[in-house]
C-alpha cells in the first residue's frame, strides 16, 4: 500500500470553490488538507442562488454572510436593440415561486473573507498556504508537493481554478469555445434605490446587467467587443459614469462608479471528465462560463457538495474514496448539470449576437410567451435556479451531510 497517508482528501486552491469544497468535506467525516495560497483581491461580485444560499447554510457560514448580501426578489429582461424585432420587457418575480428571493448578490472579496474565516475555526480542516507545485497519482494515493511540504491524501480535489494543475495531473482535457466578446465589471453607487431588483438589458454586443448590492449600490457586468472594452476601460471615472448611466436609461440616477473596474474575456470551457486518476475537479478547473445568468459559482458550489456526499457515503459504506467508481459517480451526477448550464448560457449569448432575423424572431416570440403565461415563466425561472430539488445534493437541500 506504500507510505502512510497524511490526510484524507486535500483540496488544492482557496478560492470560493476550493473554500466551500474544503467545508462540505469536513461535514463528510474526512480529515482534509487544504492548499490554499493567498490570491489577489477579487473586485467581482456573486449572485448566489437559492440552493448556494442552502449549502452555505447548511456548512453555518450564511448567518456570516448575511448583513453583507442583497436579495434579488425581481429580474427584470429588457431589450434594448434597435432591431427590427425586439422582444417585450418580462420580469421574473421570485413570489411567484413562492421564494423571498432567487438567491443573494454578494461582493466575492466579503464572501473569501468569511469562509477564509470559516475554514481554520474547523478542527478536520489542516491549512497549507502555499501553491502546490507538483502532483504526481499513483495506484493507492495522490502525492502533493509545495516547494517545502508532500503530502499523500486518497482523494485530490482540484479548486485549482482555469489553469489547473490537477487537471493536467489527472489527464483531463479542456473544450474551448472563445466569444468576441469582454465583460467590464465595476460596482457603483446611485441615488435611486434598486428594490432589489436585478436589471438586464439586452444589447447586440450582449447583456448590461444590474445587481442589487446593500444599500444604494449595484454591481455592474457590460458585455461588450474588445475594442469597446478599451475604449470604456480608458475613460476617466466621470465619463465612465455618465457612460453607464446612458446604457442604464439613468434608471438608477446619476452613477458613480465604486472602486475598481475588471475586465474579463469570455469564453466556455469545460473539462472532457470531471475527474481521474483519485482526482476531482470543482469550479472553473473544470467548467468556465460566461458571466450571464449567474451560473458560475453556483456550479462550483454544486460540485463541491456534491463530492462531500459521494465521500459521506463511501466513508460510511467503508469503500476508498478515491475510487474509479466514485469518480464515475461523480461525473454522472454533475455532467448534466453543466453541460445543459453551458448549452444555455450560449444559446442565450448567441441568441443576443446573431444578425439572423428568425434568430430575434424566436427570442422574441419565447419572451413573449413568457411574458404572458405564468407557467412558463415559473418553469423558466426554477429551470435558472439549479436542478431540480430530487437531482440536487443534500446540502442544497439543506440537509446536513
Ligand atoms: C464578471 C463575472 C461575474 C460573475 N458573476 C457570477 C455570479 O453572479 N454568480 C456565479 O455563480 N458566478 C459568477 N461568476 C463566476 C465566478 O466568479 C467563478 O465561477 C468563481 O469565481 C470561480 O471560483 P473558483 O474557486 O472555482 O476559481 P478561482 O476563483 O479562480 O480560484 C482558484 C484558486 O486556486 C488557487 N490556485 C491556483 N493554482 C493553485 C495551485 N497550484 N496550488 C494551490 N492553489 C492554487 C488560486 O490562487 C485561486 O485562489 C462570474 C464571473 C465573472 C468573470
Amino acid at each position: 500500500m506504500g507510505r502512510e497517508l497524511t490526510a484524507e482528501v486535500a483540496v488544492v486552491g482557496g478560492g470560493a470553490s476550493g473554500l466551500v469544497a474544503a467545508l462540505a468535506l469536513a461535514q463528510s467525516g474526512a480529515d482534509v488538507v487544504l492548499f490554499a495560497p493567498s490570491g489577489s483581491p477579487d473586485t467581482r461580485t456573486t449572485a448566489l442562488l437559492h440552493g448556494s444560499v442552502r449549502t452555505l447554510e447548511a456548512l453555518g457560514v450564511w448567518p456570516a454572510l448575511v448583513p453583507h448580501a442583497a436579495p434579488l426578489s425581481r429580474l427584470r429582461l429588457i431589450d434594448a436593440t434597435h432591431r427590427l424585432i425586439r422582444a417585450p420587457e418580462v420580469l421574473f418575480d421570485a413570489a411567484e415561486l413562492d421564494l423571498d428571493a432567487f438567491g443573494y448578490n454578494i461582493e466575492n472579496n466579503v464572501l473569501q473573507r468569511v469562509l477564509r474565516i470559516a475554514v481554520p475555526g474547523n478542527p478536520a480542516i489542516r491549512v497549507v498556504e502555499a501553491a502546490v507545485s507538483g502532483v504526481a497519482c499513483e495506484d493507492h494515493a495522490v502525492i502533493l508537493h509545495t516547494g517545502e511540504t508532500e503530502e499523500r491524501v486518497q482523494l485530490a480535489v482540484g479548486a485549482d481554478g482555469r489553469k489547473s494543475i490537477c487537471r493536467r495531473a489527472a489527464g483531463i482535457m479542456m473544450r474551448q469555445r472563445e466569444f468576441p466578446q469582454v465583460a467590464l465589471t465595476m460596482n457603483l453607487r446611485h441615488p435611486r434605490p434598486h428594490e432589489n431588483v436585478s436589471t438586464e438589458f439586452h444589447t447586440e454586443t450582449g447583456p448590461f446587467t444590474l445587481v442589487p448590492l446593500k444599500g444604494a449600490r449595484s454591481s455592474l457586468v457590460c458585455v461588450v467587443d474588445p475594442k469597446e472594452a478599451n475604449r470604456l476601460r480608458e475613460m476617466d471615472a466621470a465619463a465612465l459614469a455618465l457612460e453607464i448611466e446612458r446604457r442604464a436609461h439613468s434608471i438608477l440616477g446619476r452613477m458613480e462608479i465604486d472602486g475598481p473596474r475588471g475586465s474579463f474575456p469570455l469564453s466556455i470551457e469545460t473539462a472532457d471528465r470531471m475527474g481521474a486518476r483519485r482526482i476531482a475537479l470543482v469550479g472553473e478547473a473544470a467548467h468556465l462560463l460566461p458571466p450571464i445568468g449567474a451560473q458560475g459559482l453556483n456550479l462550483g458550489i454544486r460540485d463541491a457538495a456534491t463530492i462531500a456526499e459521494l465521500v459521506a457515503d463511501a466513508r460510511r459504506e467503508g469503500q476508498d474514496i478515491g475510487a474509479n467508481s466514485l469518480l464515475d459517480a461523480y461525473e454522472a451526477r454533475r455532467r448534466p448539470d453543466v453541460r445543459n448550464r453551458a448549452m444555455a448560457v450560449e444559446l442565450m449569448n448567441r441568441s443576443l449576437l446573431s444578425d439572423f432575423l428568425p434568430v430575434h424572431a424566436a427570442r422574441g416570440f419565447g419572451l413573449e410567451l413568457a411574458s404572458r403565461f405564468g407557467f412558463l415563466r415559473r418553469a423558466l425561472m426554477r429551470e435558472g435556479l439549479g436542478p431540480r430539488e430530487g437531482d440536487a445534493p443534500r446540502l442544497a437541500r439543506g440537509e446536513r451531510l
